[in-house]
């Protein structure tokens, strides 16, 4: 596959081009190409009293569904191809989901490290003012991703809205709740990937699809990798619904405990020691008899029955798959399957639920904080977390329909994956249809 994200991201679309119905087909070409780019360069005044001038983009790839949707990435390694790709990716995104949201992406060349606190405020700031001509709340509605923050969503917020000369918080979503932020939204990712495991099991079990799934929960291992926003959120909340989590790692190492690790006393002693290594706790008793310390690379091979990836991308890759024992794959990390992976992985009769649709709560939440904020009523963490249950739940049986009847219809090769894209590009063309026939 060619190293250009871009490049990628069209290719997918036509490798699923001879699975869409035939009333699509003719609509495809037009999500070869974002609706618009915009981009530029920024001028930011450095703590030294020079100017420093910085590549900004932003990517509108699709509004069929409704106004764009997608976060803001400061990185060094940004470029027009990726802005473009994750675009995509988000339109594809939002579909899945079922939110009336379309796919953007924005970005700056930029490594923020590098910056003073006051410097990142005006390189937010002028952010916010390079793309104030094309966002809005019924427009365009960025959010936080890579580096950037709920301080940073509140900087560019306050810009905007002194440019406009109103009040506009559904602007920006993955703000701090002072400013209009919703409840639920710091676990809603790794909440999201509990129900859409659940759901698949509660499936797989109700159809009689394998004889593993009739165990109690209590008796199906996990392991994470990754123990962040997305992978803590998913250890603790499956492990307070009775599964055990036996393993869970971060960028230096990982762990693995085989009567299964408490994910709160852990996260409290990595916070502690500054990494996961050697914590290796029971029912909030850590002790470094208990487990063992592994690789990340042997994490992803351990005998459990569930696998989640949640830190990088490309971790599973055609050199690992065949090594791998779980028996189903919660995508909670973006794109941590690749291409050839995915082959040997649906062959072997490993269920993975995608990337697309496993870690889509933190979209659904940032939906609801845009639903929250244009009709100004705030709602509970238990409202919001009933609502995102029945958006998970809706969209994995729209997901599970698909892929019955893909399977009946082509037998071999058919994945969840496959069966989400679809879903996602068909909604999306359906939108396009009624818009320009
Ligand atoms: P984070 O920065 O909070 O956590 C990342 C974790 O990965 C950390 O524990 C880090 O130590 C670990 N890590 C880094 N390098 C690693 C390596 N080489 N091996 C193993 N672990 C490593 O990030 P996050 O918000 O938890 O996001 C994780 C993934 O989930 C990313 O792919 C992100 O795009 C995706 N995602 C996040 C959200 C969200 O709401 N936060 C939503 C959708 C998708």
């Amino acid at each position: 596959m060619a190293n250009d994200p871009y490049s990628n991201a069209l290719s997918f679309l036509s490798e699923i081009e001879k699975y869409l119905r035939p009333e699509y087909k003719k609509y495809l070409s037009r999500l070869t190409k974002p609706q618009n780019i915009h981009k530029g360069k920024i001028k930011v005044k450095m703590d030294d009293g020079k100017q420093k001038e910085f590549v900004a983009f932003r990517s509108q790839h699709s509004d069929a569904l409704g106004p764009f949707k997608g976060g803001i990435r400061f990185h060094q390694n940004v470029t027009e191809s990726e802005v473009k790709a994750l675009s995509l990716w988000m339109s594809i995104k939002c579909s899945v989901a079922g939110i009336p949201l379309g796919g953007g992406k924005g970005g700056i060349i930029v490594d923020p490290k590098k910056l003073s606190p006051l410097e990142l405020e005006r390189l937010s700031r002028a952010y916010a003012k390079f793309i104030a001509p094309i966002i809005g709340e019924k427009k365009d509605v960025p959010a936080p991703d890579v580096n950037t923050t709920p301080q940073i969503m509140a900087w560019m917020l306050d810009e905007y809205e002194k440019i406009i000369g109103y009040k506009a918080p559904g602007t920006f979503t993955g703000k701090p709740l002072a400013l209009g932020g919703s409840k639920g939204r710091t676990k809603a990712t790794g909440y999201g990937g509990v129900l859409a495991l659940k759901y698949l099991l509660d499936q797989l079990k109700k159809e009689k699809k394998a004889k593993w799934v009739e165990k109690p929960v209590s008796q199906m291992s996990i392991a994470v990798q990754g123990f962040g926003n997305v992978g803590y959120y998913f250890a603790q909340i499956a492990s307070d619904a009775g599964f055990k989590i036996v393993a869970a790692s971060d960028s230096r190492s990982g762990i693995y405990v085989k009567d299964g690790l408490d994910p709160k006393a852990t996260l409290v002693c990595k916070k502690g020691k500054g990494t996961i290594d050697g914590c290796y706790c029971v029912d909030g008793q850590c002790s470094i008899h208990k487990g063992k310390k592994i690789s990340n690379e042997e994490l992803l091979e351990l005998p459990v029955d569930i696998l989640v990836p949640g830190a990088l991308e490309s971790v599973i890759t055609e050199k690992n798959a065949n090594k791998i024992k779980a028996k189903v794959i919660v995508e909670m990390a973006n794109g941590p399957t690749t291409p050839e992976a995915d082959e040997i992985l649906t062959k072997k009769g490993v269920y993975i639920i995608p990337d697309v649709y496993a870690n889509s709560g933190g979209v659904s939440v940032s939906y609801f904080e845009w639903a929250q904020n244009l009709s100004g009523y705030y709602w509970s963490e238990e409202m919001v977390d009933e609502r995102l249950a029945q958006l998970m739940r809706s969209s994995f049986l729209h997901i599970w329909k698909r892929y019955i009847s893909l399977s009946k219809e082509f037998k071999n090769g058919i994945s969840l994956r496959l069966a989400a894209y679809l879903l996602a590009v068909e909604r999306i063309l359906e939108a396009e249809k009624l818009r320009r026939p």
